[in-house]
């Protein structure tokens, strides 16, 4: 028998809503221009013993309601995604008022290669995440009645992982995909390339719904990500070409790139384009005239 899942997601904060026979969402109310309605915590299984992903930001009126919506059931595995502060701060406190470990990748930084110097502090990151199990790529972490294996999607963040419930395959997504709008990817953790491998990884797992921590599920999971993919083809398209007709600086890349886009998100899309930017002086199809850096000026290869 085909799952029901209920879609029309309103804000219904601190409120349990059972989404599907494994899956309840409690709605953390911490709206913003980046966590769009808030931060989608989820309670999964139906069962004694239950897993919450992503508790949230460190918000203890949030805490009470994930602790309402287990309604007397026991939590015994807190998963997150990647450690950015409207994800994974929350995760100490439940961890301490439940006993439950939590599971993750790795501390913000894990699975990074190198770095970037003179780059700013990231804003966002929650550096004071640890997971008491580090969890690697496709393994798998049961309940009783559900079946969930982690994949490391790294690109947003690196230390991103997905989790993929078997039952009723569909993939909790963290910030790697959402339906609202596209994903942040701030370097130096965030990496373009390994987004788009992991967007391919995550599409070859053949999943029916994609849940991301943000705004409403994605049906059609394959054809969104083909879509997401070939969004990022065109944003790098959009770089060459402008680069190619003279603009060098990502400020005025933001500005031509992004100007239907709400200004309070153009810090981040820069941060984005310096994603890109990175990846096209790496393999040579841009020049730029220091280190690459959000102050750096880019040129196109053949003036130079
Ligand atoms: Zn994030």
């Amino acid at each position: 028998m085909a799952i029901k899942f209920k879609h029309d997601l309103t804000a219904n904060y601190g409120v349990a809503e059972s989404l599907s026979p494994l899956i309840t969402r409690v709605l953390c109310n911490n709206p913003s221009p980046y966590t769009y309605t808030g931060t989608s915590t989820y309670l999964v299984g139906a069962g004694a013993s239950l897993a919450v992903i992503d508790p949230g930001p460190r918000d203890l009126d949030h805490c009470a309601a994930i602790l309402r919506a287990a309604s007397g059931r026991k939590i015994d595995k807190i998963m997150i995604t990647h450690s950015h502060i409207d994800h994974s701060p929350l995760a100490k406190i439940l961890s301490e008022k439940t006993g439950a470990p939590i599971y993750g990748f790795g501390p913000h930084g894990a699975g990074r290669k190198g770095g970037l110097e003179g780059e700013e502090v990231e804003a966002g990151a929650d550096w004071t995440y640890k997971p008491d199990i580090r969890v690697t790529d496709n393994q798998t972490i049961t309940g009783p009645d559900w079946t969930i294996t982690a994949v490391h999607t790294p690109g947003h963040t690196a230390n991103h992982m997905c989790f993929h419930l078997k039952e009723e395959n569909t993939v909790f997504v963290g910030d790697h995909i959402m339906a609202w709008a596209t994903t942040v990817i701030s370097p130096p953790d965030g990496d373009v390339r390994h987004y788009i491998q992991s967007l391919k990884k995550l599409s070859d797992r053949d999943p029916d719904i994609l849940i991301p921590t943000h705004g409403p599920w994605v049906k059609n999971a394959k054809p969104f990500i083909r879509g997401i993919i070939t969004h990022r083809h065109m944003r790098e398209g959009q770089i060459l070409k402008h680069v190619g007709l003279g603009l060098s600086t990502i400020e005025d890349l933001v500005d031509v790139m992004y100007k239907t886009v709400d200004k309070r998100l153009h810090p981040a899309a820069a941060r984005s384009v310096l994603g890109h930017l990175i990846a096209l002086v790496d393999e040579h199809k841009l020049l730029c005239d220091g280190p690459v850096g959000l102050g750096a000026h880019y040129y196109p290869r053949q003036t130079q």
